[in-house]
């Protein structure tokens, strides 16, 4: 990351006098926003932007991504809410271009962002934040996108927990009422700059092509909350709330999520702390971003074989809750979390493809990918993580299907040739295949 003199020019509106800027990253709403309300606080003109990362870009597959469009769409709404009297001015550059742009055209006294806590954005974050301290500048940064930043939950002699339950408990007893608070909104935008930005680029310019592709809403429905501890592991039906999309790219708040959750359901509260865990776990061991939490499960020699994998992929292994999800995910960009957990433990257990394949794979195409959830729930399914599925314990994907979706619903809706001569016959025998898994862990964990 190099700050170079910048190539690009700021809109002249921009420049017109001393102002603050808000920088939209994984906080894109105007309501309950820490940082956005700080500094609507401050005494200066607040100038929001966002930044279509081109080192973030470019490393999609493209040319269709539901991320991007989700961006794009929510970055449209956020825009047409202040239309008229102000904006957001959006670009399609590098972080390094734009702080340089603004320190060069224009009168910038402060920064402000939210928190991100993803090894990239750490990186990114301090040199920023070096870059505005030599111009003697502030980088403001707030907690927002957890109620409990890492580092914050610690265990009594102060280092990090690796195991869930402890840290549950040390999470729940330690919320406290400004953890929950929402910040003030809405009535505060008034301090908002005067100003008008260029179009947002179109989704072709940035190298992607537009797709046709509905979203969640970011509503939480109480009912789902009601009834969740009884529904939530079954596939077929609406029992979960669907608002990971919405978490992970802050179009609602977390705070209002747990709002909600402590008012309905403590279970789901404590699918929050999972999501929480797994960020306090990336931010401690950003090691296990890319290799087993326990390294001595990187020595499991895992197999190659592209045509399982492709089939794996495809939704094509003759296991039908397995192809359903594999096909409930190239086609929505969803899976059920029931299901996420029988085909991530059918590709490193009866498989035995490495746990990284799979991530890779979830990170392209989930549109609530998360990578501290996301490698927290391959490594649980692999049995490398911490606080993991044991390697012996190999989920039956047949007693799976049969037990969580007993009408086949869920299956009949993705794979609708399961019952007929089509339907692919199964890539590998269950019984041949969990004794393989055993084995093969059992001796690379015990070799030296
Ligand atoms: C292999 C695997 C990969 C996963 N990858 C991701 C990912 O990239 N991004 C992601 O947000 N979740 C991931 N999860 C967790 C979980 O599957 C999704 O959060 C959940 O399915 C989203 O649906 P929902 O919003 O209806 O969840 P709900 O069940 O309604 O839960 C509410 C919220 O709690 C959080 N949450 C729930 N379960 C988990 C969990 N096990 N770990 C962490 N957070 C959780 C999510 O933010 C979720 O939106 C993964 C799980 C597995 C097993």
């Amino acid at each position: 990351m190099n700050f170079e003199d910048a190539a690009m020019t700021l809109p002249p509106s921009l420049c017109s006098g001393p102002i603050a800027i808000h920088w939209f990253r994984r906080d894109l709403r105007w309501q309950d926003n820490r940082a956005l309300h700080a500094a609507l606080q401050s005494d200066l003109p607040v100038v929001p932007i966002f930044i279509f990362d081109r080192h973030i870009l470019e490393r999609l597959e493209g040319p269709e991504d539901r991320r991007v469009q989700f961006l794009h769409d929510r970055l449209d709404q956020l825009r047409l809410h202040v239309q008229g009297w102000s904006d957001v001015w959006v670009v399609h550059s590098t972080p390094e271009e734009v702080m340089t742009a603004l320190a060069e055209q224009a009168d910038v006294k402060a920064v402000y962002a939210n928190e991100d806590y993803e090894p990239y954005a750490v990186k990114r974050d301090h040199k920023v934040a070096n870059f505005w301290e030599e111009r003697g500048v502030p980088f403001h940064r707030f907690k927002d996108h957890v109620i409990k930043a890492p580092g914050e939950v610690l265990k009594p002699d102060g280092t990090p927990y690796t195991v869930f339950t402890p840290f549950s408990r040390r999470w729940q007893a330690e919320v406290r009422a400004d953890d929950v608070a929402p910040a003030p909104s809405e009535h505060h935008l008034g301090n908002l700059h005067r100003f008008s930005a260029p179009p947002t680029p179109a989704l072709t310019d940035l190298g992607f092509s537009a797709i046709k592709v509905s979203f969640p809403d970011p509503h939480i429905d109480a009912k789902v909350l009601a009834s969740y501890a009884e529904r939530r592991d079954l596939p077929a039906i609406s029992g979960t709330s669907r608002i990971s999309v919405h978490l992970r790219f802050g179009t609602l708040s977390v705070r209002e999520a747990y709002a909600q959750g402590i008012k309905h359901s403590d279970k789901w509260v404590t699918e929050l702390v999972w999501r929480e865990f797994y960020q306090a776990i990336m931010a401690a061991f950003p090691h296990s971003m890319e290799s087993a939490f326990k390294p001595a499960y990187d020595r499991v020699p895992w197999r190659h074989d592209g045509e399982q994998f492709e089939a794996w992929k495809e939704g094509q292994t003759g296991y039908p809750l397995v192809d359903a999800g594999m096909r409930e995910l190239k086609h929505t960009g969803f899976m059920h979390n029931r299901v996420r957990m029988v085909v991530a433990s059918f590709l490193c257990k009866h498989l035995l493809l490495d746990w990284r394949l799979g991530e890779r794979h979830f990170a392209a195409q989930l549109l609530d990918f998360e990578l501290a959830s996301n490698v927290g729930g391959w490594q649980w399914a692999a049995g490398t993580g911490c606080d993991a599925a044991p390697y012996f314990r190999v989920f039956n994907p047949t007693s799976q299907w049969t037990k969580f979706d007993p009408k086949s619903d869920y299956v009949r809706r993705w794979v609708p040739e399961f019952e007929s001569l089509s339907y692919a016959r199964p890539i590998v025998d269950h019984a041949f295949a969990r004794q393989r898994a055993i084995d093969t862990y059992k001796q690379a964990l015990t070799s030296e």
